[in-house]
């Protein structure tokens, strides 16, 4: 799902070039959660943005769903996003003056509007958010916030989704039903890409760890599976 080559990139800066990720090989394959770690500025988000489309690398390849990034040009890149990635923030990044509803149904690729209004509305009620469709962000607390963000995540039924700290403003309740959603999603076989600089407790064990330092891999292990550790 995910092959990454020597892939470095740097940013340049008025104070001069920074060096955000130094030749990141990796792949994760089909239906794998990753963790990815590391303290703040080791390149956890850098390499989010690389994967899922946001910037192109300096040097080297990045492969995402059989697509070489680099080759695709900035429109080209938007639609692979929309189609093939779902995101999730650790500010949601909900539109404000949007219902709950209309926030999931934002992300839908063409359809009609009734259809996409039903489908959203069904995964909301999953989501344990049909008492809420009608609301705004402002009016729901933020754990509801990042279950919305999620379902706008995985409206467009992506085989993966990149998460950048999707629990790092929730209590533990809330990161406890968002890391269930996400192992959810990983056992119906989607590939997770999750970035954290949090500890999960032992229940949420996960597949594979990557820590990242100084925009290098430091170390990457194997542990439980989450979905049998979260059912
Ligand atoms: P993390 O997510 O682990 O905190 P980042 O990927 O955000 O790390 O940042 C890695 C390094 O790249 C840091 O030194 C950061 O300051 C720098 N950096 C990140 N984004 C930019 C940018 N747009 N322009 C310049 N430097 C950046």
């Amino acid at each position: 799902m995910i092959h990454l080559e020597n892939a470095s990139k740097t940013y340049q800066t008025a104070d001069g070039p920074v060096h955000a990720l130094a030749e990141i090989s990796m792949d994760v394959p089909p239906g794998e959660f990753v963790v990815v770690r590391g303290p703040s500025g080791s390149g956890k988000s850098t390499l989010l943005t690389l994967v899922g489309g946001l910037s192109r690398p300096s040097s080297g390849r990045v492969i995402v769903a059989g697509e070489d990034l680099r080759l695709l040009n900035a429109s080209a890149r938007a639609r692979f996003r929309a189609e093939r990635i779902g995101f999730v923030f650790q500010t949601f990044h909900l539109v404000p003056y949007l219902t709950v509803v209309e926030n999931v149904a934002v992300a839908a690729l063409p359809d009609s509007k009734g259809a996409v209004r039903r489908r959203a509305s069904a995964l909301l009620e999953e989501f344990g958010l049909g008492h809420r469709l009608n609301h705004r962000p402002a009016e729901l607390s933020t754990g509801e916030c990042q279950r919305v963000a999620i379902a706008r995540a995985m409206f467009n039924r992506p085989k993966l989704i990149l998460a950048d700290e999707p629990t790092g403003n929730l209590d533990s309740d809330n990161a406890g039903t968002v890391l269930t959603l996400l192992a959810d999603f990983h056992r119906l076989g989607g590939t997770v890409l999750l970035v954290t600089h949090q500890e999960f407790s032992p229940g949420d064990a996960q597949q594979r760890t990557v820590t990242l330092r100084e925009g290098r891999i430091e170390s990457a292990t194997t542990s439980a599976s989450v979905s049998r550790s979260c059912r």
